[in-house]
């Protein structure tokens, strides 16, 4: 028995508790190594082998061809706002076109106006994002550095249910930080793709690059070294110390996802079944609940919605924990409750904040 409670965070966030097992049981001795991975070089084999079958575990999930890249960095999300304008904006005598749905599509844009010309050619913040533009709201150049969005924005639940259009001339850029792996991703559309690994993929600590390799040689060679994407992929993600712990545990909730739950399309019908449920009730509760996103953006990871009031939410708030419903405070800027069902989350903790749900709007409607 353990007093682990059904964990909603959005991230760090709930990992699959069988990967927690294997990660204890490995912790002291990793088998051949004689002691913890938390010990070895990241230049020994067995990392090594460790880091490759995260990089093939992760081809065969998303189905990534040899025409790209896959690299594990540190910096998280937040890194990846400078190194994509860096790499692909700066210098380039173009223009970065961003589509704002939320949150974190403001902080990359932010980042990349340090780098170049960066602009949104859509921006939802009127009605406090709570929507994705349509194909007439936006027009993309067809000579852009690149296309940028936010495939899931984490805080206001905005997800987009495919990729947005994008001139074939112009690479696709997606920050799917709280959305990969969630669903099967038509990889060749894009020229970039990444993903903090906190969220949906393991610890903190790894982000993970898919990039398309012809676009690795349009830096300039004097960019950062770190931010430079060449040098983490001609040295295999070895180009410092990378953060191997992070990378083991990611490796080990990718063959979770292929081997234990049967990969993409499998995961996706599950996330579906548990996000409709709770949107379900949402929509059935008489206006009790108020989702924050449009019905046709709803995300299948962070489900938003509001209550009555400030006090009703206090109150669901402190209820839920007793029934071991834990961290559904919603973000400031959106209020209410999010309630964060990643991967990890299982049919059981979701059933049980369905539950609760529907029993609090009857004891308070
Ligand atoms: N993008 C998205 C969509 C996120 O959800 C987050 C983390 N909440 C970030 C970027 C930032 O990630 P990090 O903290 O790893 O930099």
């Amino acid at each position: 028995a353990t007093n682990r409670v059904f964990n909603f965070s959005a991230g760090p966030a709930a990992l699959p508790e069988s990967v927690l097992r294997e990660v204890q049981d490995e912790m002291l001795c990793l088998p051949g190594a004689g002691a913890s991975l938390l010990e070895i070089s990241h230049r020994d084999k067995l990392f090594v082998d460790i880091l490759h079958d995260a990089q093939d575990t992760l081809r065969s999930l998303l189905g990534i061809s040899e025409d790209y890249s896959v690299m594990f960095m540190q910096g998280g999300a937040t890194l990846q706002f400078s190194a994509i304008a860096a790499n692909l904006l700066r210098g380039s005598g173009k223009r970065a076109e961003y589509l704002l749905t939320g949150s974190w599509g403001k902080k990359a844009i932010a980042e990349a106006k340090k780098e170049g010309d960066a602009v949104a050619i859509y921006d939802a913040k009127e009605t406090n994002y709570d929507r994705l533009p349509t194909a007439s709201d936006y027009t993309v150049s067809d000579d852009a550095a690149y296309l940028y969005y936010c495939s899931n924005e984490t805080i206001q639940g905005v997800q987009y249910p495919s990729e947005p259009d994008c001139p074939d001339s112009v690479p696709l850029v997606s920050d799917a930080s709280s959305d990969l792996l969630c669903r099967p991703v038509p990889v060749d559309r894009y020229g970039l793709l990444y993903a903090c690994a906190q969220k949906n993929a393991g610890p903190a600590g790894v982000t993970m690059v898919v990039m398309r390799k012809d676009l690795l040689e349009r830096a300039d060679p004097n960019t950062p070294g770190y931010l430079y994407y060449k040098n983490h992929h001609d040295n295999d993600s070895e180009w410092n110390t990378p953060p191997t712990f992070a990378i083991y545990v990611l490796g080990k909730v990718a063959r979770w996802l292929r081997d234990e739950i049967g990969g993409l399309e499998a995961m996706e019908k599950i996330n579906r079944e548990k996000s409709d449920s709770l949107y379900k009730i949402i929509d059935g509760s008489n206006g009790f609940y108020r989702g924050h996103a449009q019905q046709d953006c709803r995300s299948l990871m962070n489900v938003t919605f509001n209550l009555p009031s400030d006090d009703l939410t206090a109150k669901f708030i402190a209820e839920a924990a007793t029934h071991r419903l834990a961290a559904l405070k919603g973000h400031r800027s959106v209020g209410g409750i999010r309630a964060s069902i990643y991967n990890a989350m299982p049919r059981e903790g979701v059933e049980t904040l369905g539950q609760f749900m529907t029993d609090f709007a009857a004891a308070n409607g």
